[in-house]
């Protein structure tokens, strides 16, 4: 077995019996990603010096009969939203080419404190709007699953690595469904936490209230260790929580999670799904019954908003954020010209990709001052009606058990003259953003969504469910 097909745990058992190194173990990884990455197109620049220097410590302390962590020495891919210190750092955007990263993302100066091993940087779509990793303006990604297909968005690029062992694992971002989706159509797991339980520190903001970062991981047990070491309060997110999780978060009691009721929300089981994502859910649905599990069925009556309250809000904090690329402290392309304004438009004209001026005109509209009230405040108001949807659900029940994405990995091309059918691969995700709670995706692809901090929870139903299929 090679370094990057093993779980974390079994790494570490082999690293630390000195089966391979974690020099090897890197070497080997980068064999693998010259081997696909031409193909699938996973990984946007390598971050091969500051690897080798990780391991080779990793290594050092090995010889000098240290222990380590859990997650030394694991070779881990970083979406290209989240800054790796003195690595290229573009979001998927021509206006940040040539940006390098002057500090670490909280969560990867986390993981780099336990030994793990920055590989490179992972394609998205530019700044994370979109669901198929198109929108990058540095190429495809294809789905190691079926290369004629997208790997999701717009997380893509982090999906894919782990999907075809170029990574164990990866960091990824989530602000309507952007590790969820690309978890879904690449065959992994994908975590998005509570919002405040990772700080967003150095991550390129897309929409600051719904904006989070997670795990693409292999197993559940493996976005487990990762969460629990990049959770937590940072002092630079004022936005971030102390959160103590103790050892629910890594093993779980079986008997307290077969004691637990999942909801099914009938809003997410309606005529919107394909058959094959239904003939999933039922089959996901019996294996829970399976292990004595009860269900019940309950309601989220504003879920018919969630889209179109979703459009409002990220556009509006989108147009927000994007606001400092102005050509000046950030993006090129304006230089040619003395004029302030028309430096502006010139940076911003060549720089920005379709849908982030999409964006940003749909989010300057519905913040104008005509239309404040009418878009954006309605907009709040709706939201805060999702979030109690959640909050009465799961007064009933323990976690939510839902389809992640309405159809199976659709064609490269098929959505991307029509923005909002590319929209409606969120429907079932964008909702967890807008109350702010925890989700996790488990292969063959369902989502279950828990209370705020319960991400143990979630994990717990997931590694059951992942045992259950195993025996
Ligand atoms: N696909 C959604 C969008 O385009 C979600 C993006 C995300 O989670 N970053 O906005």
């Amino acid at each position: 077995m090679k370094p990057c097909e093993m779980t974390i745990a079994k790494f570490h058992e082999s690293l630390t019996s000195r089966e391979f190194s974690a020099i090897e173990a890197l070497k080997e990884t980068y064999r693998q990603i010259d081997a696909k990455n031409k193909e699938i197109g996973a990984y946007l620049s390598l971050a091969k010096n500051g690897a080798e220097r990780a391991a080779e410590a990793v290594d050092e302390r090995i010889a000098r009969g240290e222990r380590v962590s859990l997650m030394s020495g694991v070779p881990v891919g970083i979406k290209d939203n989240l800054l790796l210190e003195g690595e290229p750092c573009t979001a998927g955007s021509k206006i940040l080419e040539g940006y390098v990263a002057a500090y670490d993302a909280t969560a990867v100066a986390k993981l780099k404190a336990e030994g793990a091993v920055m590989v490179g940087k992972t394609n998205m779509d530019e700044f994370g709007m979109g669901s198929s990793t198109e929108n990058s303006a540095f190429g495809k990604t294809r789905n190691p699953r079926d290369v004629s297909k997208v790997p999701g968005g717009s997380s893509g690029g982090s999906a894919a690595a782990v999907a075809a062992n170029m990574a164990i694992a990866a960091l990824g971002s989530d602000t309507g469904g952007s590790i969820r989706q690309p978890a879904d159509f690449c065959g992994v797991v994908g975590l998005k936490p509570t919002y405040g339980a990772v700080s967003r520190y150095g991550l390129i903001p897309l929409a600051s209230s719904l904006d989070t970062v997670g795990i693409e991981a292999k197993t559940v047990d493996d976005a487990a260790i990762l969460f629990g070491a990049i959770s937590g309060k940072d002092p630079h997110d004022a936005t971030s929580v102390e959160k103590t999780y103790g050892k629910e978060l890594y093993e779980s009691h079986p008997e307290r999670i077969r004691a637990m009721t999942i909801g099914l929300p009938k809003e997410y089981f309606g005529t919107g799904i394909s058959k094959e994502i239904g003939e999933r859910m039922e089959g996901v649905i019996a294996a829970f019954k399976g292990m004595d599990i009860r269900f019940k069925e309950v309601s989220l009556p504003h879920t018919s908003s969630a889209l179109s309250v979703y459009y409002i809000i990220m556009p509006a904090e989108a147009s927000a954020n994007l606001a400092r690329f102005d050509g000046i402290r950030y993006g090129k392309g304006g230089e040619g010209s003395a004029d302030i304004g028309k430096r502006y438009v010139a940076a911003r004209s060549r720089g920005f990709g379709e849908e982030a001026k999409r964006r940003i005109m749909l989010g300057t509209y519905v913040l104008s001052s005509g239309y404040y009230d009418a878009y954006y405040a309605k907009a709040q108001k709706v939201r805060t009606l999702i979030a109690n949807d959640f909050k009465a659900a799961f007064e009933e029940v323990d976690a939510l058990l839902t389809p992640v994405s309405p159809t199976l990995p659709f064609a490269f091309g098929e959505k991307t003259n029509d923005p909002l059918a590319m929209y409606l691969s969120d429907i079932f995700t964008i909702t967890a953003n807008l109350a702010g709670v925890p989700a996790l995706v488990v292969p063959p692809g369902f989502q279950l969504i828990g209370k705020p901090f319960h991400e143990h929870d979630l994990l717990g139903l997931g590694r059951e469910y992942e045992r259950k299929m195993a025996s």
